[in-house]
Formats: C-alpha cells, sequence, structure tokens
C-alpha cells in the first residue's frame, strides 16, 4: 500500500460537468482541489445539452461562456411535453431561454478551465473506501496500475452522479422512490425521420431529432412500460415501431440508453467532511436538462463556501447554508418533474388533466412562474462574493449585483449601513463611508464579511472645502486594492445631517450654511467626482425626506436642503440619461437610525402614528427601496421622487 501525498484541501470525486465546475469554483476561491475520475477518457457521449438562464448566468460571470463560444438557441420549451416558453422567465434577459451545448464540448471546456485554474484532475483513478477523522477525510483509491493508495484531505465531495460512490461509502440516506416508468434513448445513424417532439400516439409518446451531424436522437415510450431487462437496438426499434407505425432497423444505433422515473434526494448534502452535489445528491427524470442544470447550479453553490471554510475565512455556519438553500431547491426541482413523468407518460387517463395544463399554460402568469423555477431564476441564494471582479456580461437576479461597486455616504450607521449591507448581499463591493465613527464603519463592514460579503471604510469630512475630493482619495484607492481599477457602478448620496427642531427665527446663517455644505453642496460635488468613474449604466440615489412634501417649520432649512437634492435628481437624470446612468430620489420618513430617541417607547408611539402602517420604519425598508433601485430590473425608472414614509404623506 503506497500513500500517495496531495495538497489539495478538497477532493472532488467525479469529472463530470458539477465536479469539474466544483473544482474550479474552489481554485477561484482559493481552495485547492483534486478532481479523482474513474474513466480514463471522457466517454464523448452527450446525455444532456441543454443550459438554462441561470447556468448561464454562472457562466457568463465565469468566462466560461466565452469560452463555449457562440451556442445556438434552442426555442421554446416544454412542461411534461406541453409546449411552452422558457424565455417567459425574463423575456428581456439576454440569456432568456435555453441554449444548447452538447455535454461533451461542456466537459471539454469546464476541464480545461478547472485546469487553467490550477486544479489537479486525475483519470483513471476510482474512490473503493472512504474514512472520516476528526479533521479530514480519507479515501482509498485505485490508480491506473490498480495499485491502491490512500489520500488524506480537508473535505471530500461526491460528484460522482447517480449511482455514487462516495453517496453509498459516507452512508447518507436517499429518500425517495424507484423508476417505474421508462423511456428508451439511441442516437442512430443512417435515418430519414421526420422530427418530432414528445408526438402523443395512442400507445405511446415519441422524439425524434436530426442533429447537424445527421445523427437522429430518438426518444420513445410506450405507455405502461416498465423498465428491466437490456436496452438493445431491437428493443427500442420495436418499441419505435410500436408506437410510430415506423420501421427502423435498417439505422445504426451508436449510442443506446434509458431513463426512467425514479425520484430520489439524499436527507442532508452534508455528513461532517463530506458533501454531495449534482445528481449523487438527487435522482430524477432528465427531463428539459434540468438534471445537469441544477447539478451545476449546486456546484457554484458550494464552491466558494466550501473554499471559505478550507482557508479558514467562513463565517460560522456558512457550509451548512449549502444544504439549507440547495435541498429544498432540489426537492422543487424533483416534484416538477414528478408532475412533468405524470403527463408525459400517462396514456388516455391524463388527457384530461393535460387538456387542463395546456390551458394554464397560455396564461403569462402561469408561463413566468413555471419558467423562472425550470430556469433557476427564483431561487434565493446567498450571494457569492466576488471572486475575480470583472464585469459581469449578464446579470442575475440571484446575485443581481455581483461585480457591481457601490458608495454609500454616511454608512457607518442608520440607513447607510442598511443600505451598504442590502447592496452586499447582492454581491457588491461596498466602500462605506463615514467622517468620525471609525468603529461604527467598520462595524458595518464586519457585518458585511460575516455574510461573505466585501466591503471597506473610507474617511472623509463632507461639507469642508475639498470633501468630495477627499472622499474619492480614498474611494479610488480602495478599489484599486480590490478590483485593479476605479469604477464606481453605484452611488448612494445618503449622508445628512437633521436640524434638531428650531424655529426658523433661531437659525444663523452659519448654520443654514453648514446644513447646505453637508445635505447639498457635497451630494452635488460627489457625483461630478464619481461620473468619470462610472460606467454607462451606473446608478446614482439621493436620499431625501418626506419633509419635502409635508410643511414641518422647525425643520424648514433641513427640508430646503432636500429640496435641493431632489432637484439635483431631476435634472441629472435627463443629463445622464444617454448613458444609461439613473438618477433617483428615496425619501424616507421617520426612520429608526438607532438614535437614542428610538429607545423612548412613548417618543416612538408618537411617531408611529405618522405612517399609515402605524409604525416607525426601520432602516431595512428604505435601504431595499434604495438596492431595488440600483438593480438591473429597475432600469425604466429615473429622475423618480420615491416615497418610502410608509404612508406618512398619505396625510
Ligand atoms: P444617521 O444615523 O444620523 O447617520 C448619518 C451618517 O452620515 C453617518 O454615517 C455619519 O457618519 C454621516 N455623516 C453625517 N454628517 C457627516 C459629515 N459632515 N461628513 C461625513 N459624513 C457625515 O443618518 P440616518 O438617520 O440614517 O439618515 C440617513 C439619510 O436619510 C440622511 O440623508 C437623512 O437626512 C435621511 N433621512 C433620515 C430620516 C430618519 O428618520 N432617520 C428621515 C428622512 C430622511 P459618522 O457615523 O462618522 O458620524
Amino acid at each position: 500500500m503506497t500513500r500517495r501525498a496531495t495538497a489539495a484541501d478538497v477532493i472532488v470525486v467525479g469529472a463530470g460537468p458539477v465536479g469539474l465546475l466544483l473544482a474550479a469554483e474552489l481554485r477561484e476561491n482559493g481552495a485547492r482541489a483534486l478532481v479523482l475520475e474513474t474513466l480514463p477518457e471522457p466517454t464523448g457521449e452527450s446525455r444532456a445539452s441543454v443550459l438554462h438562464t441561470r447556468t448561464m448566468e454562472i457562466f457568463a460571470e465565469r468566462g466560461i461562456l466565452d469560452r463555449l463560444g457562440p451556442l445556438p438557441a434552442l426555442g421554446p420549451g416544454h412542461f411534461g411535453g406541453l409546449r411552452f416558453d422558457l424565455a417567459a422567465a425574463e423575456p428581456e434577459h439576454p440569456y432568456a431561454g435555453q441554449w444548447e451545448c452538447l455535454q461533451s464540448r461542456l466537459e471539454a471546456v469546464l476541464q480545461r478551465h478547472a485546469s487553467d485554474l490550477g486544479a489537479e484532475i486525475r483519470r483513471g483513478h476510482t474512490v473503493t473506501g472512504l474514512t472520516q477523522t476528526a479533521d479530514g477525510v480519507r479515501v482509498r483509491v485505485l490508480g491506473p496500475d490498480r495499485e491502491p493508495y490512500d489520500l488524506t484531505a480537508a473535505y471530500l465531495v461526491g460528484c460522482d452522479g447517480e449511482p455514487s460512490t462516495v453517496r453509498e461509502l459516507a452512508g447518507f440516506e436517499f429518500a425517495g422512490r424507484d423508476a417505474d416508468k421508462e423511456m428508451l434513448r439511441a442516437d442512430v445513424a443512417g435515418l430519414t425521420l421526420d422530427d418530432r417532439r414528445l408526438k402523443r400516439y395512442p400507445d405511446g409518446v415519441a422524439t425524434a431529432y436530426r442533429r447537424p451531424d445527421g445523427v437522429t436522437r430518438l426518444m420513445v415510450h410506450q405507455y405502461g412500460a416498465a423498465p428491466g431487462g437490456e436496452v438493445d437496438f431491437e428493443r427500442v426499434a420495436a418499441a419505435w415501431s410500436a408506437v410510430t407505425g415506423e420501421d427502423i432497423r435498417h439505422g445504426e444505433p451508436l449510442w443506446l440508453n434509458r431513463f426512467g422515473n425514479a425520484s430520489r434526494q439524499v436527507t442532508q448534502y452534508r455528513r461532517g467532511r463530506v458533501l454531495l452535489a449534482g445528481d449523487a445528491a438527487h435522482v430524477q427524470m432528465p427531463v428539459g436538462g434540468q438534471a445537469l442544470n441544477l447539478g451545476l447550479q449546486d456546484a457554484a453553490g458550494l464552491g466558494w463556501k466550501l473554499a471559505r471554510e478550507v482557508t479558514g475565512t467562513a463565517r460560522p455556519g456558512l457550509l451548512d447554508s449549502y444544504h439549507d438553500e440547495r435541498h429544498p431547491v432540489g426537492a422543487r426541482t424533483l416534484t416538477n418533474i414528478q408532475a412533468q413523468a405524470r403527463l408525459l407518460f400517462g396514456g388516455q387517463e391524463v388527457t384530461a388533466l393535460r387538456d387542463v395544463f395546456g390551458e394554464l399554460l397560455r396564461h403569462d402568469a402561469v408561463q413566468r412562474h413555471l419558467a423562472r423555477m425550470i430556469s433557476g431564476l427564483d431561487v434565493q441564494e446567498r450571494p457569492r462574493p466576488p471572486a475575480r471582479h470583472t464585469p459581469t456580461p449578464g446579470r442575475s437576479t440571484v446575485d443581481r449585483l455581483i461585480d457591481k461597486t457601490a458608495l454609500v455616504t454616511g454608512s457607518s450607521r442608520g440607513i447607510g449601513r442598511a443600505t451598504a449591507v442590502a447592496l452586499a448581499r447582492q454581491g457588491a463591493l461596498v466602500a462605506v463611508h463615514y467622517t468620525a465613527n471609525e468603529q461604527a464603519a467598520q462595524e458595518t463592514v464586519a457585518l458585511i464579511e460575516q455574510e461573505g460579503g466585501a466591503a471597506f471604510a473610507v474617511r472623509a469630512e463632507l461639507g469642508v472645502p475639498g470633501d468630495a475630493h477627499e472622499l474619492f482619495l480614498g474611494v479610488e484607492q480602495g478599489l484599486k486594492e480590490r478590483i485593479g481599477e476605479s469604477r464606481l457602478d453605484i452611488l448612494v448620496n445618503n449622508a445628512g445631517v437633521t436640524t434638531t427642531g428650531q424655529p426658523p427665527e433661531d437659525i444663523t446663517p452659519e448654520e443654514f450654511d453648514r446644513y447646505f455644505a453637508v445635505n447639498a453642496r457635497a451630494p452635488y460635488f460627489i457625483v461630478q467626482r464619481a461620473l468619470p468613474l462610472m460606467p454607462d449604466g451606473g446608478r446614482i440615489v439621493n436620499i431625501s425626506s418626506g419633509l419635502t412634501r409635508t410643511a414641518n417649520p422647525d425643520q424648514l432649512v433641513y427640508a430646503m436642503t432636500k429640496g435641493a437634492v431632489e432637484q439635483l435628481t431631476l435634472h441629472l437624470a435627463r443629463h445622464l440619461a444617454p448613458r444609461g446612468i439613473t438618477v433617483n430620489t428615496v425619501a424616507p420618513g421617520i426612520t429608526n437610525n438607532g438614535g437614542a430617541i428610538f429607545d423612548i417607547p412613548e417618543a416612538v408611539e408618537a411617531m408611529a402614528q405618522l405612517s399609515a402602517f402605524k409604525r416607525v420604519g426601520e432602516a431595512d425598508d428604505v435601504a431595499d427601496v434604495v438596492t431595488f433601485l440600483a438593480t438591473h430590473e429597475a432600469r425604466w425608472i429615473t429622475g423618480a421622487f420615491i416615497d418610502a414614509t410608509g404612508g406618512t404623506l398619505l396625510g
């Protein structure tokens, strides 16, 4: 017995698309990865050939799409054989719909991607044993020379597909049921059949699709056919003839296969130091490419978290959030696939059900709901912190601000802090600005980092000569250190001083100038200084106040400064529209910023009465509105005054 050393933090078992993407993710986030694969060479087979919108986003963010080259769009999809348009998920999305990419090509590209990032890939190496220790995992491996050897690493991930050895060896519970229906599949040369897609016949359902290389992919199910026995061409041809009445026996079978409607999922995606991803964690009927896409999205969800764990930079519980996030997504996918299997494999008994489903699918809202689910766009994931800050070719509804940078003035506390945290949750790198309260600013940064986000603090006093210049010295330096350039995508002018409530008669000229200098002049010159750093499509949000719409004489000067801020929004929105930069005002009402008054219950009760909802606003209530305005979804809003007062202005 030899013991071959490995410098890997994580052993990934299986060099299919899921294992290869995971290895790349681990490397990209600073962990050392070793992939073990039984097959000496890739099979060249392509069980799956469809990429969905979320997967396309993941690939775009990592530069994998560039390596794949242009992919043909596949047109509408189906739900249990009923036609519906996957692009309905988000018609304007750059990757709306479904995209063709043969698995064999995907594997080749992902292998190169993972290798280029430094992952070691050993082919012809089979895992035969697995032991967990207190601080790691030991595996017994059979090498190509048939010589067994042992390897250790901190963690091991099974990406070894449906018949997962890792799942077996580590004792995962694999709940669910086996297949009771089967679909036969074959790639056959020498046929000239009409293309059809899940066409229903009296005795079954059949698909024929002639690929550009002239080979025809066939799929056929005879109603009631249960799995069992060998799949040979004779059997496929007999089933094809029984269902369609066509004779294909003269064709040359190149690949034969079958799949069933089994539905199983491990109850836990993690057992100690062993985790599962892809088909190793969930087995489902491979319909519409969901199995491949689900697995790839598992890998993207796991990679950065596991890397943080092994590099000692994860907050407590981060790794367990992989199960918490991905298990429900897997369960939901299995449910929709079982529903599809019913619609697909059923004979006359499902005709009524199919008719009703078909009617429902003609409704936009239903199409959109299902399309978002299948495309992976309705998943709530903790955003991945930016590992590499390259411009995002697409956009994501999950990590909606990934690779974006933001400056939030006055984000040491209050609404600014909540906004910084909310933007970081969506993936943005945030400059946290403050002037006096360094400790509070560092707390904001720590809050963001604990959640896996990225931020840095910048000090600059506003309202004094040279304020914007000083601020941007720090912002530019911070950005350059982290992303190698000083690009600023999002600016939130939030810092402000509020009058404590002085009658108009009592305000001195010095006080008047001070309020204007901090609240109105500073935002103006911050915008002026930010614009050369802001790419087209950037976002500016100015924080005003509901007080510009309701009279409160004791805060006259404060309200005047906010009136000026609103003018900044209005005129800049027109000025910057040609560059696709949106400029909007968000006007909070009374908002708990952690100030002393919010500790006095009677005062809070009195203030709460002003809102239609009879409570004071929380900083998050405002931060979420600002964050929305920063996203792609808000691209059509500019020059707007957004009332975020909880209905205070309704009177
Ligand atoms: P806050 O808790 O008072 O925090 C103010 C922030 O601005 C702090 O980060 C502070 O930094 C910074 N700041 C203040 N003066 C500054 C100066 N001269 N130079 C640089 N930074 C300065 O604020 P908030 O209540 O969350 O309010 C945020 C924004 O919302 C303001 O524009 C405010 O007018 C507006 N607003 C608030 C309410 C409300 O009820 N809270 C209602 C309507 C509108 P340090 O921590 O370093 O001091």
